[in-house]
């Protein structure tokens, strides 16, 4: 395993002890649960929907450093945006820390810092989990599994 403390910039820190919107949307109109057997990592993701728009955006769970504050920082940047917005900046995100885009002028914000996953393969899942489930949570919910998700070309570099 490489040493990743590179990765843990202090964003990634700060989300991770004190998560965002890190509560149950009782009336959610969707949600959808995650999981990255790889690393253990779980996450549910609430919804409420108004129209084409995510109006409130939330998520529980468990994991490592980079799951829960890849869920904190997409609830905080999803939440009013449209459903075509969120599959966009999912598309561009998964670019990102998949190395096929660099953080520079990727016009991600909060997201760049996740560019140094990139450089360990078998974090990708856990920085693209919240991600795939939210885009679950957008189809109609249900429960994803990042086995065998697109991830694996990175994976096996
Ligand atoms: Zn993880």
């Amino acid at each position: 395993m490489p040493d990743l403390r590179g990765l843990y910039q202090d964003v990634i820190l700060d989300h991770s002890r004190r998560p965002r919107n890190f509560r149950v949307i009782e009336a959610a109109d969707r949600r959808a649960d995650g999981y990255n057997p790889l690393c253990g990592d779980k996450v549910t993701i609430y919804l409420r929907l108004d129209g084409d728009r995510i109006s409130d955006v939330s998520f529980r769970g468990s994991g490592c450093a980079i799951s829960t504050s890849s869920a904190s920082i997409l609830t905080e940047i999803v939440k009013g945006k449209t459903r075509a917005e969120a599959d966009a900046l999912f598309g561009r995100f998964h670019d990102l820390v998949t190395g096929k885009a660099a953080p520079e002028g990727s016009d991600l914000g909060k997201l760049e810092v996740f560019g140094g996953v990139s450089e360990f393969p078998a974090r990708v899942k856990c920085a693209t989990l919240a991600w795939h489930t939210l885009k679950s949570a957008l189809e109609g919910g249900g429960t994803v599994s990042t086995e065998g998700e697109d991830d694996e070309d990175v994976a096996a570099r």
